[in-house]
């Protein structure tokens, strides 16, 4: 991992700087650029216009590590409501939820409880939960939120990193229950104990992962995989390997980030690839946007000249 990744990735954690860089006005301009704006109305615009182009959404409302009951209840209330909006604008968009911002860091079972209230209106609203993957001492409880919900339903799939050491194994363990799993990079800041520092062996590590999910054995137990990658490369490597062995359309969609490739996201659509993006909205922005800030250094000379410009 480069050394302005590992600075950036830093700063993401930081309470001054998050303080101060969310009042500046060249930071609020630069972060539109990955975010149709602070409202889920604003997400919801985002998705109606992407839907011509037969590109269906993940709508993400930012904020993690929350502290409070009442945030907790808010949250979930907020995605309840959400849930239904979509459903009311007729729009192909799943949520994607982050457990702590459901209460995992301080009571289990009021998490696991928030989520099963997602799950059924999910159910109800014929749509689907996705639980993002955070650092790495999240994992366990994170997947163990997943395995419980999905042995209730159908609708709730999980997202795991592809720099972890340990995610080819976790991929097998979730296999028998027929998963639904997003496979990423990776975003956070982990230790070369637990995650590859080199991003050829994160790549190679991907390749695997999804290869393994679209194995005839795990499709058959109704594995199902979201190739979420903007490594344009990476993603013709697994193109390659789907029409090679001929991997029915259903059991794979592509996944990106709003606001980055986009030219190749239209590409992917009308190649008829299914494709994804996943909008993020919320005030709560700013360690997110320096985890995207760190996965491409061009994107800080990009806030330097939104400043200056
Ligand atoms: C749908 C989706 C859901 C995700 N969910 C999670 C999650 O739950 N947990 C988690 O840890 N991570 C998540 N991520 C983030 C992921 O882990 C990576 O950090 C991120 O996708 C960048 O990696 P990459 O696969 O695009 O490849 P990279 O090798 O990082 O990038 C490949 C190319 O894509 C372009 N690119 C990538 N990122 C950016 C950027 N920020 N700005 C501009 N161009 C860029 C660049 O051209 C770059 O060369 C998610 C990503 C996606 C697409």
């Amino acid at each position: 991992m480069s050394l302005m990744r590992r600075v950036i990735l830093a700063g993401s954690t930081n309470v001054w700087l998050r303080e101060h860089a969310t009042r500046t006005t060249f930071v609020r301009k630069a972060v539109r650029r990955f975010m149709p704006g602070e409202q889920v109305e604003d997400a919801l615009g985002a998705a109606g216009e992407m839907k011509p182009d037969g590109i269906t959404a993940i709508l993400t409302k930012l904020g993690e590590n929350l502290t409070k009951r009442e945030e907790f209840e808010q949250v979930t209330l907020h995605y309840l409501d959400v849930l239904d909006k979509i459903a009311a604008a007729g729009l192909d968009a799943h949520i994607s939820v982050k457990p702590t911002q459901l209460g995992l860091d301080l009571d289990r079972g009021l998490c696991e409880r928030n989520l099963d209230r997602l799950v059924e209106r999910a159910e109800q609203r014929n749509n689907f939960v996705w639980i993002d993957m955070e650092g790495s001492p999240y994992v366990d409880p994170t997947i163990a939120l997943f395995t419980r919900s999905r042995a209730k339903s159908t609708r709730i799939g999980i997202a795991l990193q592809a720099y972890l050491y340990r995610t080819v194994k976790d991929v097998e363990d979730l296999i028998p229950f027929g998963s639904a799993i997003r496979i990423v990079k990776g975003a956070y800041l982990e230790s070369p104990d637990v995650a590859y520092p080199k991003k050829s062996d994160v790549d190679e590590n991907f390749f695997k992962l999804c290869t393994r999910l679209l194995a005839d054995d795990a499709r058959s137990t109704g594995c199902r995989l979201h190739i979420a990658t903007h490594d344009i490369p990476l993603a013709e490597r697994l193109g390659a390997y789907i029409a090679q062995h001929k991997i029915p359309a259903a059991a794979y969609e592509f996944a990106m980030l709003y606001g980055i490739q986009r030219g190749q996201q239209l590409r992917l659509a009308k190649e008829g690839r299914r494709l994804r993006v996943l909008i993020s909205y919320g005030e709560y922005w700013f360690p997110w946007y320096m985890r995207r800030l760190a996965e491409r250094p061009a994107n800080v000379w990009f806030v330097v000249r939104t400043m200056f410009g």
